[in-house]
């Protein structure tokens, strides 16, 4: 949940009316490359001004009355050996620029997502949903293969999550009356800042458009000076920081216009991206389909802390489905207007932001990316988080927890380490209440993704939905021996008040108890000193006179048993289907066939994501063989492994292909009727088993009791005809 909100309801402090719910792409870096990146610039800019100035002194020769031709000659000569050197520094700059992530690799990137969108297409990952009336752009479906995946994933989440912490997982309608999500600050601050075409109204994301515009220029623009690339790459950087007014001077700066018209855009303004709705037939109770799960966590808290033996720490869990009408969706499933959220709303004493496991993760180090290392445009860097911890980066153990185990979710799904990094929110495009948040981003053919948010949001949704409701949604600390303390005491006398202000009195009343200490001692000192000071009450808007007899104020001591207080959440959201397509890019490749021509594609999905652990192959269409295929099937189905048989008259090489293709790592070949070979994916190594232990080595390896290269060690290796293998 990440979006600026009013501060608390008493000092009334607004922050910028700006979102910050953004795909945050690939930033500047000082790397070394990036370095020698400006120096070529510099070195072409001055090669130009060289052959410009040599220009200018060509034409003014040629002008002058009595310039011989020997010298005319010369100083074109001269012209020409500049303009190569010009013509060298310009392809050094090029291929510079496409060492450095720019244009040349975009357009491999471009390539490889077309690759993996194609297979993941082709064989049903997913689906544009609707897709015989032509879609809706950012609705897309799961089929087979998809759904098992997805399905996998969320297991797995429950199993790295839930289960290792004893979550209480609930389960909350999507449909949610307007009132919660008015508490929670969504209807009048969930937005994104948009422009529109002024002819037109086509609608944009004000920040996608400065983005795709420094990045452009960057990749494509040779004669951008040093000083202009590092300020579009400061500008990369700081998107998700800039407020409505900077977003608008930036596209006027660098004369944006609508991309498909080019016509002018309006300035930058908010825009709500909650899909409206109304409950029930009479349409006067107005609902939204929420945009995040964690809302249905917080209005039930008071349950689940009772649920939970009134005991801090806990966790809840929550999957289920969000929506977001999203100005522009597009990247497929990455920005998309229905999606999957997992989230977690761990609730914690705000005094003590320790964790007891934090040890277990301590150790881990990864990439991090600091707010310091990004306004300093420099890169993200590997640090051990028991150090980011004890330094202050991470703001406390607690989250730093969650940020360790987000990491080990990610990576044991299959995500690459080296394309994984944690980045710490900028000042700006944190909410003001918020202590700390990091997004974990995975890096694929767009650029790193946030797909993981996790933030401290300290009191402030408990504390929204106390205020509103009107419920205590608080938390108590009972104390061993009973404690002293001093405390603040108000009795405003409705009697006296009553006779004075009348129908004002339950204003003043309330604006008399809601004074903090040190309000209420100096009116106390004023009382007793003049017998009656002024005291100004903002519901009425104006200033009363306070008498002695309308207030008692005095400092008690008193014997407490408990400490009440609203817990801290620590919130960890998990956006599904970014971290499936994530995936995907990141378990593709693509092997030569045995037509040297074709290449063959494979997802080298884990076993515990793979959307099927095994295919079932009879080497040849006989009826025996047949059988002994079923009869595995049947052992496979007992052990619980998922399975299909392919007794389609097709080579087995095209066999193994089709499943390479949808990533299932291991294949049984039926060759005999007492053993079967077993081949594993990638390696495409096959050992031979018998019959009776096919499932439950299969079930071995496919549930990471064992490696593949554990199990080789115990079976005879079987080598494959080379027909095998397309
Ligand atoms: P947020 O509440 O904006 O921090 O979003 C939580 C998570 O939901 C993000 O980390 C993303 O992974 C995911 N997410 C947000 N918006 C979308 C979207 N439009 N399509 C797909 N996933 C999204």
């Amino acid at each position: 949940m990440r979006f600026a909100l009013l501060a608390s309801a008493v000092s009334k402090s607004f922050v910028p009316t700006k979102t910050l719910r953004r795909l945050h792409l690939s930033s500047a870096s000082s790397s070394p490359m990036a370095a020698s990146e400006e120096s070529l610039r510099l070195a072409l800019a001055e090669k130009q001004a060289t052959v410009d100035a040599q220009a200018e002194a060509v034409r003014a020769l040629k002008a002058r009355p009595g310039a011989v031709k020997p010298e005319i000659d010369a100083a074109v000569e001269c012209l020409k050996a500049l303009k190569v050197e010009a013509g060298a520094a310009a392809r050094q700059l090029q291929a510079a620029v496409s060492r450095n992530g720019n244009a040349s690799a975009a357009c491999s990137r471009e390539a490889f997502r077309q690759a993996v969108v194609n297979t993941l297409e082709r064989r049903l990952f997913y689906i544009p949903s609707f897709k015989i009336y032509r879609g809706v752009a950012g609705l897309y479906d799961y089929g087979p293969p998809g759904c098992a995946v997805k399905s996998n994933v969320l297991t797995f989440w429950r199993q790295h999550f839930v289960l290792e912490e004893n979550m209480l997982e609930v389960d909350c309608p999507c449909v949610t009356p307007e009132v919660v999500l008015k508490a929670s600050g969504h209807v009048d601050k969930f937005t994104d800042l948009m422009v529109k075409d002024e002819k037109t109204g086509t609608c944009y994301r004000a920040d996608h458009l400065l983005k795709d515009y420094c990045k452009q220029k960057l990749e494509k623009d040779l004669a951008l000076s040093a000083e202009q690339a590092a300020e579009l790459k400061h500008v990369l950087a700081m998107l998700d920081d800039f407020s409505a007014e900077e977003l608008g001077a930036k596209l006027k700066d660098y004369g944006i216009t609508a991309p498909d018209t080019k016509n002018t855009l309006s300035d930058p303004y908010p825009f709500n991206l909650m899909f409206q709705t109304s409950i029930g037939p009479s349409g006067i109770l107005p609902g939204y389909m929420r945009p995040e799960t964690a809302q249905g966590i917080f209005v039930n808290f008071k349950d689940l802390y009772y649920y939970n033996g009134n005991k801090l720490p806990f966790a809840a869990a929550q999957i289920g489905q969000a929506f977001r009408n999203e100005i522009s969706p597009r990247q497929g499933l990455l920005r998309v207007r229905e999606f999957t959220l997992a989230e977690i709303e761990h609730f914690v004493d705000p005094e003590d932001k320790s964790h007891s496991k934090f040890i277990d993760v301590a150790n881990l180090e990864f990439l991090m990316f600091p707010r310091r290392e990004q306004m300093a445009g420099e890169s993200a860097i590997p640090i051990i988080l028991g150090e980011a911890v004890s330094k202050g980066i991470v703001n406390n153990e607690t989250l730093g927890y969650f940020i360790g185990r987000v990491y080990l979710f990610l990576t044991r799904l299959g995500i690459d380490k080296e394309r994984l990094r944690f980045r710490q929110h900028l000042p700006n495009e944190m909410a003001h209440y918020a202590a700390d948040c990091w997004d974990a981003e995975i890096e694929c053919s767009y650029g790193w993704i946030e797909c993981v948010g996790i933030a401290d949001r300290s009191a402030y949704d408990l504390r929204a939905h106390s205020e509103k409701s009107g419920v205590p949604l608080v938390a108590h600390e009972k104390f061993s021996e009973p404690r002293e303390i001093e405390k603040l005491v108000i009795v405003p006398s409705k009697k006296e008040l009553g006779l004075s202000f009348k129908g004002n009195q339950k204003m003043v009343v309330e604006a008399l108890e809601a004074m903090n200490e040190k309000e209420a001692l100096e009116m106390k000192a004023s009382l007793e000193s003049k017998g009656e000071v002024e005291f100004y009450v903002c519901t009425l808007g104006k200033a009363v006179v306070i008498t002695k007899k309308m207030v008692a104020i005095s400092i008690e001591k008193k014997k407490e048993h408990q400490r009440v207080f609203t817990p801290s959440v620590i919130e960890p959201s998990f956006g599904i289907g970014r971290i499936i397509y994530c995936l995907f890019e990141h378990s593709f490749y693509t092997r030569p066939s045995k037509s040297v021509e074709e290449q063959l594609n494979v997802f080298r999905f884990p076993p515990l994501v793979a959307p099927i652990k095994c295919t079932v192959f009879p080497l040849i269409k006989t009826a025996k063989f047949d059988d002994v295929a079923k009869i595995i099937a049947k052992s496979l189905t007992a052990a619980g492994v998922s399975h299909i048989i392919d007794i389609t008259g097709t080579s087995i090489g095209k066999r193994y292909a089709r499943t390479d293709e949808i990533g299932v790592p291991f294949a049984v070949t039926v060759d005999s009727t007492d053993s079967v070979t077993i081949r594993e994916r990638d390696s495409k190594e096959q050992i031979r088993v018998s019959i009776d232990e096919v499932a439950s080595v299969v079930k071995e390896v496919a549930d990471g009791q064992s490696t593949w290269s554990d199990i080789t060690g115990r079976y005879p290796a079987h080598v494959a005809a080379q027909s095998n293998e397309e």
